[in-house]
Formats: structure tokens, sequence, C-alpha cells
């Protein structure tokens, strides 16, 4: 494809966020969006997510984004007419600690508030759900039965098809290297195939963000941080489906993936902002460590393989959703952590209204690019399981 040379929007970056506004803004009628994706559309670190989908956040924000989500994801065949692999498989949250337990309460007491299944068990209720349980050391578990899981590459490749179809234009294999600025407004962008005159530009460069912030003179505290997954020979010893389990002390998640186990040891480590992520197999150790403490008949599985990705973390672990401040013209969706996949229909839907009617119909304050600057942030207890 040739790249256009003007554009009424574009968006930086054709992850599972980036598709998803420009497939919203091009169904609200914006013509000419244009996304520009440095690689393939969905081979950033969308194609490392584990498509976990949960109600289980701490703020009202989060919880209706993913209420908004979720319905998406249950109607998605009709929408997009592409079977996204969406299952109810739950996720179980373990708990060996009651403080740990005081800090789940008053999530649960807020996400049955919102209208959302989730329920406090004892270890032998969370036995029963995954038989293959240790649980003698835990106190309580928390189980949210409608949470679930979908494919991040199909559901990303149906933004895209829609967003082409709605006249978007996604331009793969081309980098944006400049924003381009007269007295604080943007006005194009430039990039390794030529400049592009736009008035609007979204930053939905995932673990990247940050350095595309900074070719607008920003800093923004996105900072990605790598995170592994391992997989089993198959192994049907641990029949499946079983839930999304997290031990919250360890970190440590599995699931089943056909077959397989996928285990991850929830680990958080800052790697630098490089866009290769190499694998450390030295985390097998550790995984395994913490797999076989929670499920000791992993002890006969084999790992077969595994990947790493960076997670674009914030401060606070809340997304970064605004108008940057003082460039007129650039709008920042990044900063998704462990939820940009299954936030995203939420991301693109609020997205493009706010870009089309001047406002977003929900309050997104707690995403405003804004607050760490004015001390504005909070910190919430994520219990972040992906
Ligand atoms: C191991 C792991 C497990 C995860 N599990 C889950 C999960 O279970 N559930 C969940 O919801 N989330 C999960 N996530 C998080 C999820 O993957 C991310 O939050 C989400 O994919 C972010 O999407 P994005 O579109 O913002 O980023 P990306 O997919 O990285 O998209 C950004 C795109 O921007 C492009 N780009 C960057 N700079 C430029 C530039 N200058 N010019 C042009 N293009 C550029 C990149 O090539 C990239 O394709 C997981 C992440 C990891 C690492």
């Amino acid at each position: 494809m040739d790249l256009p040379r003007t554009a009424s929007a574009v968006v930086i970056g054709g992850g599972v966020v980036g598709c998803s506004i420009a497939y919203h803004l091009a169904r609200r009628g914006v013509r000419d969006v244009l996304v520009v994706e440095r690689d393939a559309v969905g081979a950033g670190t969308t194609s490392k997510a584990a498509g976990g989908i949960r109600v289980q956040f701490a703020t009202e924000t989060e919880i209706r984004f993913s209420l908004e989500s979720i319905a998406v994801f249950a109607r998605f065949r009709e929408e997009f007419d592409v079977d996204p692999g969406y299952t109810r498989i739950g996720y179980l949250y373990l708990l060996a600690e009651e403080r740990q337990l005081r800090a789940f309460e008053p999530r649960v007491a807020l996400q049955t508030k919102l209208g959302c299944d989730v329920r406090v068990l004892g270890p032998d209720d969370a036995r029963k759900l995954v038989p293959a349980l240790r649980v003698d050391d835990l106190c309580a578990a928390v189980w949210g039965p409608s949470d679930g899981m979908a494919g991040p590459t199909e559901v990303t490749n149906a933004f895209a098809r829609r967003a082409r179809e709605c006249g978007a234009r996604i331009a793969e294999g081309v980098e944006v290297t400049a924003l381009v600025l007269e007295r604080g407004r943007l006005t194009g962008v430039r990039t390794s195939q030529g400049d592009v005159l736009t008035p609007l530009a979204v930053n939905a460069a995932g673990p990247a963000a940050a350095r595309v912030g900074r070719l607008a003179g920003l800093e923004l505290p996105v900072l990605p941080r790598r995170r592994h997954i391992f997989f089993t020979e198959p192994f049907p010893e641990i029949p499946g489906p079983v839930p999304l389990t997290s031990d919250v002390s360890s970190g440590f998640y599995f699931r089943k993936e056909l077959e397989q186990v996928l285990l991850s040891p929830g680990d958080v480590e800052d790697i630098g902002e490089d866009t290769r992520v190499p694998m450390d197999w030295g985390k097998v150790e550790e995984t395994v460590q913490k797999a076989v403490h929670r499920l000791p008949i992993l002890e006969q599985a084999r790992i077969a393989g595994g990947w790493a990705g960076l997670r674009p973390l914030t401060p606070d672990d809340h997304a970064i959703i605004g108008w940057a401040p003082g460039v007129e013209g650039f709008f920042l969706a990044v900063g998704f952590g462990g939820h940009g996949f299954q936030h995203s229909p939420a991301t693109g839907h609020h997205v493009a209204e706010w870009l089309t009617a001047g406002r977003p119909s929900l309050d997104l304050s707690l995403f405003d690019p804004g607050r760490f600057r004015t001390g504005a942030a909070v910190h919430h207890d994520a219990a972040d399981a992906e």
C-alpha cells in the first residue's frame, strides 16, 4: 500500500488497542483514518498475551470497562463474523494470608455492587474447581465464574479487517520516526516512508509508548516489564477446562490450553525499552518450583517451550487515556499493563467517542494523563493475574 500523504487521524501502533481505536473511529464515520504499524498488525506485545478476561478489578471504571468488553466478546461472532475463541473458564485467586483476604473484600463488594458474579470460597471449594490443587496452606479463594479467555490474534485481526472495511487504512512495515509540531500543535507525523499531514495522532504504541511520547517532548511513565509464560507437553492428568488460577502469594498462574498447561512465574522485570524480548530459560526452574508447590502432580509434566513479552505498566497500574498535556492534537491510549487485550473493546469505543463527540460517556479520570504530575494517582492492589 502506498502511504497516504494526508489523514484525518493517524493511529501509531497496530496492536489490539490501535486496531480497536481505528475500527471504532472508522465505524463512527471518521474518514481517512490511518494506522501506522512498524511491524505487522498484532505482532507487538499483543501476540504475547495469555488471552485472559476478568471482571475482577479494583476500580469502578475498570470493572465497567470489563463488563462492556465482555459483552463484546460474547457477541463477537455476530458483530465480526469471527470466532474469537471466547470461553468462560473463570478466574480463581488463591489466598494464603488473612491480609490478602482483607485486601480482596472491598473489591469483591464493589464488583458485586456493579452486578458481577464474584464469590469468596473456602480452600476445599477451590479444590472442587481444580482437584489437583494443594490447598492446605490457603485460607480462602476468590472465584469469578464469568471471567474467561479469548484469542488476542483473532480479536486483533477482526478489528483490523473491520476497520479496513469501514474505510481505514493500515500501513504495515512503516515506522513513525518523528512528530511534526508547530507552536505546540501537531500537524503531521514523519515516517520511514515519508511525511503524513494530520491534525490528530493517537499514541497506541504499547511498550514503545514512552519512546513515541518523547517524539513530542513528553516523558510518559510507561514502563515495559518482561513476563514469561511456559507450556507443558500434553498433560491429561490435569483435565481441562480449568479456571485461570492465580497464586496471589507467589504471582504464579496457570490455565489449560487444549491439552497443555500454561504456566507463568508472574515475573516483573525491567529489561529496558528494547523491542527484542529475549527469553531467560533460567526462569523455568523458578516457574516449576512455584507450580509444583501448588500442583504437586505437575512434577510428572515436562516443559515443552515458552515465550516472553513486555507488559506496558504504569506506576499505579492503570492505563493512560486522554489528551497529551501541552501538545494539541496528540492523544494517548497507552500503559495497559497486563489487561490491554481484555479492555481493548471498551478502549476503542470510548477513545473514538471522546475524539468524535468531544468527551467520553464514561468518567475516565482514573486514566488521566496528568495524574502523576498532580499526585492524584492512586495505586490499588492490582492482583494483576496476567
Ligand atoms: C506474557 C504476557 C501475558 C499477557 N496476558 C494478558 C492477558 O491474559 N489478558 C490481557 O488483557 N492482557 C494480557 N497481556 C497484556 C497485553 O498483551 C497488552 O496490554 C496489550 O497487548 C497491549 O496492546 P497494545 O496494542 O497497546 O500494544 P502492542 O500490541 O505492542 O501494539 C503496539 C504496536 O505499536 C507498534 N509501534 C511501536 N512503536 C511504533 C512506531 N514508532 N511506529 C509505528 N509502530 C510502532 C508496535 O510494533 C506494536 O505492534 C499480557 C502481556 C504479556 C507480556
